[in-house]
């Protein structure tokens, strides 16, 4: 096994004190796979304070004495010596009520979890794997180091560990451990949330994930109850081969490994066993799922304790997962104006993977793709999207007569002439936009399906808000249809409505 130099240094200093040392658990683990530690932990038979003498020339930190833990600082890098230690019990399923330093390493080695994280190394003494270890890690199976239930008891966070490596490495867990994990999962209520989280967002990631979150989904839904729902629902729609619960675990397959769109790709269906339909013909309609979606992914993401921008930015895409991203240039600006180029990068991601997770009709696919081609030639254009880009500002406007609110509703105005022409953002044609906008005078544009109605969005609102069925409203451009809560409406009866209210009607 190669050591890098200065885990070499540090191991043999303390052996020529006369203490055993070994390099121990995850980068034994790591070089017998053939894979590159990302870190060392060492382990020792010196008590931290001898620890601390011997390398009283080197700068130590006191990492965590009363655990045994000290950091040397060697060339610039931090290495962990660890007195071998046993521990106590477990009275809170949490944590240790005392460690107990000990001088042999198969006493340290007893007390880790899995047997292929219970392996240590040293040169001078070479691999110490009294259970077996480097067998299971030649059969990629995670294997409690003793009796699973009692390694469980102790410390519930080991479900998760359990699944993470699994769902990292391809490792399968050997059947009683496996058991034990399903019979110990309520134990998971003595762990904080941040630990919880931590090993989660690294499970979704993984590699082989998707497997395990199949296998083990009672220990996800002890996790997360929201999302239990989903677990076996049938969707009976021609467009999709799976489960609600599998199709959600596929899309997060298919999607690249960020917890950000893993977690959003887990959570983007979750409503849709609160809205599923069934229409004449037997096929299932899951109409405003994403509103609903949204709403439990907010319950669900509290459990989690994310940091508050990438919790936003999670339900925003879960909630709008659904709402088309364009199809022409003009659309395409459109959307890409209202989202800004990150979100919208993301959503193409999440709808690409949906899609993905389907398992059946690539047409959806290959219009995505002539998505993402109009995105890049709408970026290429370098064209104005935001108030801010455009070649008059509120200053031009306030000498041409406006003042206040109305400045930012014409400006408003402008962009959305200019997303749909953006050979009009120049100065003269603006002011040609400005005189016509005036002569019209609140005579605004709503846009549904690429075409124009001559009304304003206000008054669709409105007057769609005053259907005692509705109590919320939602102009959804582009889709041909206008959502809203719980029921979405053609775009015959928007059209009716407003007709009767006496509006001229282009659509
Ligand atoms: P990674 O590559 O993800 O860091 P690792 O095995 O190094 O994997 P760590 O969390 O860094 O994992 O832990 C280091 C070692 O400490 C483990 O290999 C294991 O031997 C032991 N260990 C860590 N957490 C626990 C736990 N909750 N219960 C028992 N042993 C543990
Ligand atoms: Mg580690």
């Amino acid at each position: 096994m190669n050591l890098p130099g200065r885990i070499e240094a540090v191991l043999s200093r303390l052996e020529q004190a006369g203490y055993a040392s070994y390099v121990v658990g995850g980068a034994v683990r790591d070089c017998l796979a053939g894979r590159q530690p990302h870190d060392y932990d060492l382990c020792t038979a010196a008590l931290p304070q001898q620890v601390e003498e011997l390398f009283a020339d080197y700068h130590v930190i006191e990492t965590g004495l009363q655990h045994g833990t000290v950091t040397v600082i060697v060339e610039g890098e931090p290495v962990e010596v660890t007195t071998f230690r046993t521990e106590g019990r477990y009275s809170d399923g949490r944590r240790p009520d005392s460690v107990a330093f000990v001088s042999h390493i198969e006493e340290d080695l007893a007390r880790r979890d899995f047997t292929v994280n219970a392996m240590a190394y040293s040169p001078i003494h070479g691999l110490c794997d009294p259970f077996g270890g480097q067998e299971d890690l030649e059969h990629k199976q995670l294997r409690c180091v003793g009796d699973p239930d009692t390694r469980l008891q102790e410390d519930a966070l080991r479900i998760l560990r359990a699944l993470r490596f699994a769902a990292q490495r391809g490792y399968t867990i050997e059947p009683e451990t496996a058991a034990a994990l399903h019979r110990n999962r309520q134990r998971l209520s003595h762990v904080s949330a941040e630990r919880i989280t931590s090993e989660l967002l690294q499970m979704i990631c993984g590699a082989h994930a998707g497997s395990i979150l199949m296998a083990f989904s009672d220990i996800i839904t002890e996790i997360l109850p929201e999302l239990s729902p989903m677990i076996g629902f049938e969707q009976n729609n021609p467009h999709h081969k799976y489960d609600v619960w599998e199709h959600s675990v596929r899309s997060m397959e298919s999607i690249r490994p960020e917890w950000l769109l893993r977690l959003t790709m887990l959570f983007h269906d979750a409503g849709k066993p609160g809205t599923f339909s069934m229409d004449e013909r037997g096929i299932g309609h899951f109409y405003g799922h994403p509103a609903v979606s949204y709403d439990i992914a907010q319950q669900a993401v509290k459990h989690l304790r994310l940091p508050v921008q990438q919790e936003q930015k999670l339900l925003y895409l879960v909630r709008h997962h659904d709402t088309p991203l364009g199809c022409t240039l003009r659309s395409v600006r459109r959307k890409l104006a209202v989202h800004g180029e990150e979100i919208y990068r993301s959503l193409l991601a999440v709808k690409k993977a949906d899609c993905i997770g389907q398992g059946t009709a690539p047409q959806n696919l290959t219009e995505l793709l002539q998505t993402e081609a109009l995105l890049e030639q709408v970026l290429q254009e370098n064209s104005c999207l935001t108030r801010k880009d455009l070649a008059v500002n509120g200053h031009d406007l306030m000498e041409w007569g406006i003042s206040g609110q109305e400045i930012g509703r014409y400006l408003s105005e402008m962009l959305n002439r200019v997303l749909d022409n953006p050979a009009c953002n120049t100065r003269e044609q603006l002011r040609v936009i400005f005189d016509q906008l005036q002569t019209q005078e609140n005579h605004m544009e709503l846009t549904i399906n690429g075409m124009s109605a001559g009304c304003c969005v206000r008054q669709v609102k409105q007057l769609l808000e005053s259907n005692p069925a509705v109590t919320k409203a939602e102009i959804a451009l582009d889709s041909g249809r206008v959502m809203l809560y719980g029921q979405d409406i053609p775009l015959e009866q928007v059209e009716e409505t407003l007709a009767a209210a006496g509006y001229e009607v282009a659509i």
